[in-house]
């Protein structure tokens, strides 16, 4: 949560730069403020175990951040802290349960495919990636990299696609030629997990 956060105030004004083109440009800010909250609420927390401290996050991110992506990462958070259940650690193919929950909640609540322009185009690419990496029994920083790489590549993917979710969807064709600012944000945290990992 803590890469996260970094992450997400460094490119805080590109989110909000991509978010101003195709939607109400507040992406950037909401999730600085979330995260920035996730982070205040996990301080001195650090005896939670892992899914307790998602759960946390996920709650912290829906009562902090408006727009679409607080309730939809806070979902997403909360259902990946309750398949940790009262695990003390993860490994990488709990880790990969765990990112399919968060898929599922984003998609019960969002109700959005792949091809719609959302976070879900970076998303499932990642999740599968970990899956697979998982199953391969490969190493975790290298699947995770390889999650994360996935899930740039899904952001990019989604330049060329007409939105049909949330607020860019609004705009029909205008939505074409511009990158989804919450798939993009997703990258940044498969990136900010990727280096978690890494400092283990
Ligand atoms: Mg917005």
């Amino acid at each position: 949560m803590r890469e996260v956060h970094f992450a997400v105030q460094a490119e805080r004004e590109y989110l909000t730069q991509l978010d101003a083109a195709i939607g109400d440009g507040d992406h950037g800010t909401n999730l600085a403020r979330g995260f920035a909250a996730v982070v205040g609420a996990l301080d001195g927390q650090d005896e939670l175990l892992p899914g307790k401290a998602l759960i946390l996050s996920g709650k912290t991110l829906v009562s902090t951040v408006g727009g679409a992506s607080g309730p939809l990462w806070g979902s997403a958070l909360r259902r990946a802290g309750r398949a940790m259940g009262e695990a003390v650690e993860f490994d990488l193919p709990a880790l990969a349960t765990a990112m399919e929950a968060a898929l599922d909640g984003i998609q019960d609540l969002g109700a959005a495919v792949p091809g719609d322009k959302t976070i879900v185009d970076a998303l499932t690419p990642a999740v599968q990636a970990l899956r697979a990496g998982a199953d391969a029994n490969a190493a975790v920083v290298e699947v995770v990299g390889a999650a994360a790489a996935a899930a740039e590549q899904g952001a990019l993917d989604t330049v060329p696609m007409q939105a049909r979710k949330g607020r860019a969807s609004y705009l029909g064709e205008r939505s074409i030629g511009h990158k989804d600012p919450g798939a993009t944000s997703t990258a940044l945290i498969l990136r900010a997990l990727e280096r978690a990992v890494a400092a283990g």
